[in-house]
């Protein structure tokens, strides 16, 4: 059977994988949750919103014919990724997740880890400081329990409503970032404390990297629990599982 598709995006590998297949002459959908704007142009034909939970998720795989999953999700896109391992047993679609290894903590760097976005809330208590708080826009709000500190906001859109912080600043930008660029951003706000998803991959590493060059602490939170499923880091070992997938799991 020729196959059919469904790449779960919204990262900078995700628009890179369905480039490559798209080349390849690979049939496939790319999907996404429809957060941001505008988003990157992709390869693949696009549909956007979610699919109404895992079942929603298994009625689209039938549906569509799906013979395929591949979940390049963002590694925080926990409740995407639990439901398509979930959908994707249920209806006995062969699934591959694309993922960035996480980044590690070298001897130069001051990471305190964090289990969770609500560790990181708990992390910023305590006397006034100069925050780049690199969470996304959805999780600004837990952060606002800490009003007594300067907040650098890098958000992809600007926000609706003003982040509810009394002292604040908002860039609107997408990655990829860069190491100069970003140094020079935390050294114009004075910035003493990065808080930080453990994102891995290179696209959004750079303030990690300048945090590092210029001593400062990183509040680094921990990835989500996500069920486990064949895993690759490697965009081709996607096209190699493709051409075996159906018949035996794993890469
Ligand atoms: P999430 O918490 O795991 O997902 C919540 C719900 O959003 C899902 O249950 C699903 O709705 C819908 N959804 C998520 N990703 C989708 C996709 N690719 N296509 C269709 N529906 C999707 O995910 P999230 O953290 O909100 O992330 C949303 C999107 O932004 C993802 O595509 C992710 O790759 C991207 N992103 C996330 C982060 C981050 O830090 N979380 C950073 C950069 C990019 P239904 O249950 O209705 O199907």
């Amino acid at each position: 059977m020729e196959p059919n598709l469904l790449v779960l995006g919204g990262t900078l590998e995700a628009t890179r994988l369905c480039r490559l297949l798209s080349e390849a002459g690979v049939r496939g959908t790319v999907s996404l949750a429809g957060r941001v704007a505008k988003p990157a142009a992709q390869a693949l034909p696009l549909r956007v919103g979610g699919f109404g939970g895992t079942p929603g998720l298994a009625k689209y795989l039938a549906t569509e014919r799906i013979t395929h999953v591949i979940d390049a999700t963002h590694p925080f896109a926990a409740q995407m990724s639990a439901n398509a391992v979930q959908a994707c047993a249920e209806q006995g679609v062969p699934l591959i997740a694309l993922t960035r290894a996480p980044w590690q903590e070298t001897a130069a760097d001051r990471w305190q880890r964090v289990p969770d976005i609500a560790g990181a809330v708990a992390a910023l208590a305590g006397a006034p400081r100069r925050v780049m708080l690199a969470v996304g826009r959805m999780h600004l709000p837990e952060f606002t329990v800490n009003p007594q500190h300067f907040y650098l906001l890098r958000l992809v859109d600007p926000p609706a409503e003003q982040p509810g912080f009394p002292d604040h600043h908002v860039i609107v930008d997408r990655g990829p970032f860069g190491l100069e660029d970003d140094t020079a951003l935390l050294q114009e706000h004075r910035i003493d404390v990065v808080v930080s998803k453990n994102s891995g991959g290179t696209g959004a590493f750079a303030k990690i990297a300048a945090a590092r060059a210029l001593g400062l602490p990183v509040v680094m939170i921990d990835r989500p629990h996500i069920p486990p499923r064949p895993e690759t880091h490697i965009d081709e070992d996607v096209l190699r599982w493709l051409s075996h997938a159906g018949t035996e799991r794993g890469v």
